[in-house]
């Protein structure tokens, strides 16, 4: 949470139903389509892993 940085959304890939899904740096990590909580960065397809609470 810095209020310096522009919330430019950065789009991840669904691990589950491959949905394109663009995240701000605060929204949670989580497919809107499927509830799917694995996603890839789509830039790099680095796997971005957040555990659920
Ligand atoms: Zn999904």
């Amino acid at each position: 949470m810095d209020p310096q940085q522009p919330a430019e959304p950065v789009y991840y890939i669904c691990g589950d139903c491959g949905m394109e899904i663009p995240l701000k740096p605060n929204d949670v990590i989580q497919c809107r389509e499927c509830g799917y909580r694995i996603l890839y960065k789509k830039r790099t397809r680095r796997i971005v892993q957040y555990e659920a609470r």
